[in-house]
């Protein structure tokens, strides 16, 4: 059943072909994920017949767009169980992180306070807390990792202090696809009086999400690794939160009043959308949704975490593989081919036809911590099957050959 389920979708994403009409084997949804022909739809509508400015225009062609976008918004709020008013547009998680430390971050954080991170968090969960701390004085802790590549909650319960005002975690390793407790992660956060911040980029496309069971105050992510667009991502924060954070960037759409004495600003969350939104990305984005929740997110997961499965049992009957993360990582499998540099191993890939990724994964900490400069990284979305998993496979074979 995996395997019809993949191949009928697999013809709905025009980027998952060559020119010959051969399946290009695309294993690198964890960077960014293809889109199928729903979501490309309905932005060329959005861009075409449907276009027209919204919040603005008095005309009906506007007024219809700003339904579209205000329900693209609902929809996004429906998808991760939280109330509209709550969602910002972002440009994607990395500018909702930014977001966060700039607004709820300066307002809140002083000298003497503390932020706990972990080991395996992507550069933007990472470098925005520094520029935070070089403002403010902040001190930034970095969690462990357990020996199977996961976020050491028990670490993070002996380290945490009433001093935390902020934990700030991914949902799901872009390396390791090892998955956070966030239920847990929460509890600790609140029992010492900090707040809860989930990087849930890679998350989003893989579990159904319910920020309010999951108790944390602040969820991110972008639309791009949700077979949506680029140029637009979600950031949710608790309203009460958010309603108490001041303005970040200033201008048209955030305002109440202007007068050059003084303005006021829009509640939340426009007051966080300066500018002319993104109009096309949030229909595409509202459709990617639509186009996921019709196939179902447990669907996803278990279709990505049996692929990632499947490679990692054959990566781990080599001798000369080592494969890094959990046994249950959800769709991503970072390893290492001994004796070749992942770059090389992702070039004789493209030449087959495969494509990897192969680098640091914006993890640089995590690489140091792994002992490496750089992993191979197979990462599987809902278009992938098995063939995929031989044509990668076969590709190692020859790289295996040629490094012999
Ligand atoms: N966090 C994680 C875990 C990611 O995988 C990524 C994208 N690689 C990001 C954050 C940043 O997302 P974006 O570049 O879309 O802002």
């Amino acid at each position: 059943e995996r395997v019809s389920v993949s191949s009928d979708i697999r013809v709905q994403f025009p980027g998952m072909w060559n020119l010959d009409g051969s399946p290009w084997r695309y294993l690198d949804t964890a960077a960014t994920a293809q889109k199928p022909q729903a979501v490309i739809d309905a932005t060329v509508r959005a861009m075409g017949v449907d276009y027209a400015t919204v919040h603005r225009g008095v005309y009906a062609r506007s007024a219809e767009m700003t339904l579209g976008f205000e329900a693209a918004r609902r929809r996004v709020a429906a998808f991760i169980g939280a109330d509209e008013g709550e969602v910002v547009f972002t440009r994607g998680a990395t500018e909702a992180i930014n977001l966060v430390a700039s607004t709820w971050g300066e307002a809140n954080l002083k000298a003497g306070d503390r932020i706990l991170i972990s080991m395996l968090e992507h550069h933007s969960n990472i470098v925005p807390w520094q520029l935070l701390r070089e403002r403010t004085g902040v001190a930034i802790d970095v969690c462990p990792l357990t020996q199977d590549g996961r976020i050491d909650l028990d670490a993070a319960e002996a380290m945490l202090t009433s001093a935390h005002k902020l934990v700030a975690l991914a949902h799901v390793s872009n390396v390791l696809g090892s998955v956070l407790d966030v239920k847990r992660a929460a509890d600790l956060a609140h029992g010492v009086g900090a707040k809860l911040l989930v990087d849930g980029c890679q998350a989003a496309p893989r579990i159904k999400l319910d920020v309010k069971a999951l108790d944390c105050d602040f969820y991110v992510f972008s639309a791009h690794k949700l077979y949506g667009p680029t140029g637009i991502g979600a950031l949710w924060a608790r309203a009460e939160i958010l309603d108490a954070m001041p303005p970040w960037h200033g201008g048209g759409a955030m305002i109440d009043t202007v007068t050059f004495e003084k303005t006021t600003f829009a509640s939340a969350p426009q007051r966080f959308e300066a500018g002319t939104p993104m109009i096309i990305e949030a229909i595409g984005l509202a459709a990617a949704i639509d186009w996921l929740e019709a196939i179902g997110l447990d669907v996803a997961q278990s279709h990505e975490r049996a692929l990632a499965n499947t490679l990692r049992e054959v990566l781990g009957q080599r001798n000369d593989v080592t494969v890094f993360g959990p046994a249950d990582a959800l769709g991503i499998t970072s390893f290492a081919l001994d004796g070749v540099h992942p770059h090389d191993l992702g070039t004789i890939l493209d030449e087959e036809g495969v494509a990897i990724r192969a680098g640091h994964h914006c993890a640089q900490p995590l690489m140091q911590h792994l002992g490496v400069s750089a992993t191979a990284r197979a990462s599987f979305g809902l278009y992938n099957d098995e063939s995929d998993i031989e044509a990668l496979l076969k590709g190692i074979e020859r790289t295996r050959r040629i490094f012999a």
